[in-house]
């Protein structure tokens, strides 16, 4: 059995569903296909919940509505007629998310979400498994909310490996008998009371590893409408490269330092039983796209490029001029935690702690205010944080023309480059 992952961009509109049925239609193996939200649902529902937590009935109404005929859109597009079963589906789960708002006041934003935010994947997985047995290929919809077993904390829960590995044992497994391809949600599970979780953002591709792991799947291929991974992020380098073959190893390096082609959690499960990852293209799906596998004998091949905008330096020093041991290193590190700062890169010398965050992510009067009783702060922002992989000197000449360079640090594989624009 092999993994398939399609993501939102691919299942946006009739002719995108199309597409992906002739791709699941290419491969005579067993299929579990893992599929996210149609096109920006996500961000839609994410609005429809917040106008259910402000009390804004007739906002919330339209915006359902809205959600509702974009699906059935789509279904008009894909079916001749309205007599298949998913129309009465898809609209239903509508109708019933129009009733929550009556239903009961809510008073738990991130309870409230998980349920209504996944209903997008829900519908989603619906019109696939409906139109794949339309185009006679013998499939059946699953329901991760029975399968995929998780904590309750709401909107980043964690998965109970042990217990959804049974799960997908006895409910999932064996419907494999009388169908080729099973399709199921990505991104949401349950709790052990029945209610439904999410995984966190963009937590399909994390769906696929957990699926592939507890199934013991012999691959799983994200399909994208990029080749592959790629060197650098195209919206800074027109001339980015495709990685055609790296480690699990790097995979989760270059996600660590922020690349986004997948999600970080999802390297992991993969790497442990040995499942090869492919990131594939939807739109050319005979091209190679990469292969993410065990051996690290060819990560060393091509630099990688990972940018981060947008960024602040702060540099601390103790008021009393005391030297930094670790006392006070300690001290200014729970400090940082106390304010929920996510450190990108940090340095120390004998009298000054300098870390960078994300401007977007870090509320910067809080940090002032934690360390002002016994610390000197100052800060630079309108940064930039460069991180290349497999470096050299030409790397990082291309890099830093035309900047100045506040902060760098190189380890042998990895240099990060803390800039400003000259
Ligand atoms: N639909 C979810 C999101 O947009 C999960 C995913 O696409 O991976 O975040
Ligand atoms: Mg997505």
């Amino acid at each position: 059995m092999k993994v398939f992952k399609f993501g939102g961009a691919s299942v946006k509109d009739a002719d995108a569903v199309r597409n992906v049925a002739s791709i699941v239609s290419r491969y005579p193996e067993k299929l579990g296909v893992v599929v996210s939200a149609m096109g920006k649902t996500t961000n839609a529902m994410e609005e429809i919940v917040g106008q259910l937590w402000d009390r804004n009935e007739a906002r919330f109404v339209e915006l359902v509505e809205e959600r509702r005929a974009f699906h059935l859109d789509i279904l008009a597009g894909l079916f001749e007629t309205n007599e298949n079963g998913v129309f009465a589906e898809v609209n239903k789960e509508f109708d019933q998310l129009l009733l929550k708002y009556s239903e009961r006041v809510p008073d738990n934003f991130n309870f409230e979400y998980d349920q209504i935010v996944s209903i997008g994947e829900v519908v989603s997985t619906k019109i696939i498994a409906a139109f794949l047995n339309e185009s006679s290929i013998k499939s059946s919809w699953t329901d991760a909310r029975e399968i995929v077993r998780t904590d309750n904390q709401y909107r980043e829960a964690e998965v109970d490996w042990n217990r959804t590995e049974e799960l997908f044992t006895e409910k999932f497994i064996p419907l494999f008998d009388d169908n080729d391809v099973l399709v199921m949600q990505g991104f949401i599970g349950h709790t052990a009371e029945g209610f439904t979780t999410t995984l966190g953002r963009e937590g399909s591709d994390f769906t696929a590893a957990i699926m592939a792991y507890c199934c013991n799947a012999e691959s799983v291929t994200i399909w994208k409408d990029v080749p592959g991974m790629l060197n650098a992020d195209p919206k800074w380098f027109e001339d980015t490269v495709k990685l055609d073959r790296i480690s699990f190893k790097e995979a989760i390096e270059l996600s660590y330092y922020g690349a986004s082609v997948i999600h970080p959690k999802t390297v992991k499960p993969l790497q442990n039983k040995k499942i090869p990852l492919y990131v594939k293209s939807f739109i050319d799906p005979e091209a190679e796209g990469t292969t993410i596998q065990a051996s690290e004998s060819q990560d060393h091949l091509i630099p990688s490029f990972i940018f981060k905008l947008d960024q602040v330096l702060f540099s601390i020093t103790p008021k009393d001029f005391s030297f930094l041991v670790e006392k006070n290193l300690s001290d200014i590190l729970n400090r940082i935690s106390r304010v929920n700062a996510k450190i990108n890169v940090m340095q120390n010398s004998a009298l000054n702690f300098s870390f960078l965050v994300d401007a977007a992510k870090t509320d910067i009067q809080k940090v002032l205010d934690v360390f002002e009783d016994q610390y000197l702060v100052k800060f630079n922002d309108g940064l930039e944080l460069i991180t290349i992989r497999h470096y050299d000197d030409a790397t990082i000449d291309r890099v830093t023309k035309n900047k100045e360079v506040l902060l760098e640090q190189k380890t042998r594989e990895t240099a990060r480059l803390i800039v400003k624009n000259k």
